[in-house]
C-alpha cells in the first residue's frame, strides 16, 4: 500500500477541493480519498505531498505516437498536401523498430507531462503494445487501417485477431481498438464493416472526421452527402465511436453525434497548426457531446502535451463566443481527464475516487508560477507549465518520482530513436 499525505486534492467528480488530505492506494485502486489522519496501518510507501497538488493524471485520447520521428520537418503546409506529399512517403519506410522507438520516445514525453492514459493510432501497433506494457503506461492501442482494393476483407481479419490478441490486458491496463482513418480513406461499406466487428467484439472503432472544410465539401461531391450524413447511413455510428477534430459540423450532424453518444476529440493544437480551422468548443460543449482533448501526433502540434491543448480549446471558446464564462477550469480539467478515459473506453479511470484506478500526478506548487495557491483549479488551467510534474502513478504503481522516469532507459531510447529518425529522413 502506498500512502500520499497532506496534500491539496483535486478529485474532479466535483468542483472542490480538499485543502490537506491524504490518499490510499491499495495495488492498482484508490482505497481512501479523504481528509488528513493519523494511520496506525503499515505502508510500503509513504509520500509527503505537504505543498503539492495531486489529480488524476492527464488523458491523451488521440495521437499517432511514433509520429514523433516526423517532427518539426515539414511545418506551414495543409493537411492534405502534408499527408500526400510528406508524411504518406516517409510512413512507406517505417520498421517495426522505427515505430517501437518513436513510440517510446512519445511515452517519455507524454508521462513528464503528466499524461498517465494514451492512445495510439499507428502501424505495428503490437510493438507498441510492447512499448506500453514497458512503460506501466495506460492505453488503448488500435489497429489502425483504411481501404485498399481487394485486401479489405484481410484488413478486417487481421484488424480482428489484434483485438482478440490484445484487448484487456495487463489486469485492464491496456484496451484494443479499431481505427479507420478517414472518410477519404476508407469507404463507407468498410466502415460499416468495422462498425459490426467492434459491436462484436465490444470495443471501441476511432476515426478523423470533419477536419477539414475541404474534405468535406469533396466527399459531398462525391457521395452527395457529407462524411457524418453517409456514415450515419451505413449505421457506422451505431459502434462506440470516439471520433476526432469534429471542426467542421452541422447542427443536424452534432444531433447524429448527440444521438449515437459519439465520443468527440478536441485537438485544436494540430487544428490551428495545419489551417484546418477552429473548433466550435463552447457549442460541442453545451451540446452534451462526451467532449475530451487529444494532441494528435507530434508531427502537427509538435508536442504532447494535453495541458497545452486542454488550455488552448479553452481560450478557442471564451474569445469564439466573446464570453470568458463558456467554459470554467474544473469542466476543461474534466476534459482532459475523465471524458477521455471514457472516450477511450476506461470507465473507473480519470477521477481520484475510491474504487477508481490509481492513475494520479503530483505536482510541486512551489513553482515561481504555482506559489499562490489559493485557487489550484485556476493555476493547473491557466498557469502551470507542462514539466511542473513532479510525479507519476500509474495502476498504483509509481512511473516517476522527482522527474525521475523508473521505466524506461531515456538516454538509450534517445539515442535509437536519433538513428531511425535520421535514417527515414536521409540526414
Ligand atoms: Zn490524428
Amino acid at each position: 500500500m502506498i500512502l500520499i499525505k497532506n496534500a491539496i486534492i483535486l478529485p474532479l467528480d466535483e468542483n472542490t477541493f480538499i485543502k490537506k488530505g491524504d490518499i490510499i492506494i491499495k495495488d492498482s485502486k484508490i482505497q481512501y480519498v479523504g481528509r488528513s489522519i493519523e494511520w496506525k496501518e503499515e505502508f510500503e510507501e509513504t509520500i509527503d505531498a505537504s505543498d503539492c497538488i495531486v489529480m488524476p493524471g492527464f488523458v491523451n485520447s488521440h495521437t499517432h505516437l511514433a509520429m514523433t520521428l516526423m517532427r518539426g520537418i515539414w511545418d506551414d503546409i495543409p493537411l492534405d498536401l502534408w499527408l500526400n506529399n510528406y508524411i504518406f512517403p516517409v510512413e512507406k519506410m517505417l520498421t517495426e523498430e522505427d515505430v517501437y522507438f518513436g513510440s517510446l520516445l512519445a511515452i517519455i514525453e507524454s508521462i513528464r507531462t503528466g499524461t498517465t492514459t494514451i492512445t495510439d493510432f499507428y502501424y505495428y501497433p503490437e510493438v507498441v503494445v510492447k512499448a506500453i506494457r514497458e512503460s506501466g503506461m495506460r492505453a488503448n492501442i488500435s489497429f489502425a487501417f483504411s481501404s485498399r482494393r481487394g485486401f479489405n476483407k484481410i484488413i478486417l481479419k487481421k484488424a480482428e485477431s489484434f483485438v482478440k490478441k490484445f484487448d484487456n490486458m495487463e489486469n485492464g491496463r491496456i484496451l484494443a481498438s479499431l481505427a479507420l482513418h478517414s472518410p477519404y480513406t476508407s469507404t463507407p461499406a468498410l466502415y460499416a464493416q468495422s462498425a459490426r466487428i467492434a459491436n462484436k467484439l465490444n470495443v471501441i472503432v476511432q476515426t478523423h472526421l470533419h477536419e477539414t472544410l475541404k474534405e468535406v465539401e469533396d466527399y459531398k461531391g462525391k457521395y452527395g452527402k457529407s462524411p457524418i450524413e453517409k456514415l450515419d447511413e451505413e449505421g457506422f455510428f451505431e459502434a462506440r465511436v470516439t471520433a476526432a477534430h469534429c471542426v467542421w459540423l452541422t447542427d443536424a450532424e452534432i444531433e447524429i453525434l448527440k444521438e449515437h453518444h459519439t465520443g468527440v476529440v478536441l485537438n485544436p493544437k494540430s487544428n490551428l497548426k495545419l489551417g484546418s480551422g477552429i473548433p466550435d468548443v463552447a457549442k460541442l460543449l453545451k451540446s452534451g457531446l462526451n467532449l475530451s482533448i487529444g494532441t494528435d501526433g507530434a508531427s502537427s502540434n509538435n508536442n504532447l502535451s494535453v495541458l497545452e491543448d486542454m488550455r488552448l480549446a479553452m481560450l478557442i471558446a471564451k474569445g469564439k463566443t466573446r464570453d470568458p464564462s463558456s467554459i470554467d477550469a474544473f469542466t476543461a480539467m474534466r476534459l482532459a481527464t475523465v471524458n477521455g478515459a471514457l472516450n477511450l473506453g476506461f470507465k473507473d479511470v480519470g477521477l481520484l475516487k475510491e474504487g477508481y484506478k490509481a492513475d494520479m500526478v503530483i505536482i510541486d506548487t512551489k513553482k515561481v508560477n504555482l506559489v499562490s495557491i489559493e485557487n489550484p483549479y485556476s493555476q493547473i488551467a491557466y498557469s502551470m507549465y507542462p514539466e511542473d510534474i513532479d510525479t507519476v502513478i500509474i495502476d498504483g504503481r509509481i512511473i516517476m518520482r522527482d522527474g525521475k522516469i523508473l521505466t524506461i532507459d531515456e538516454d538509450f531510447v534517445k539515442s535509437r530513436f536519433i538513428e531511425s529518425y535520421k535514417r527515414l529522413l536521409k540526414i
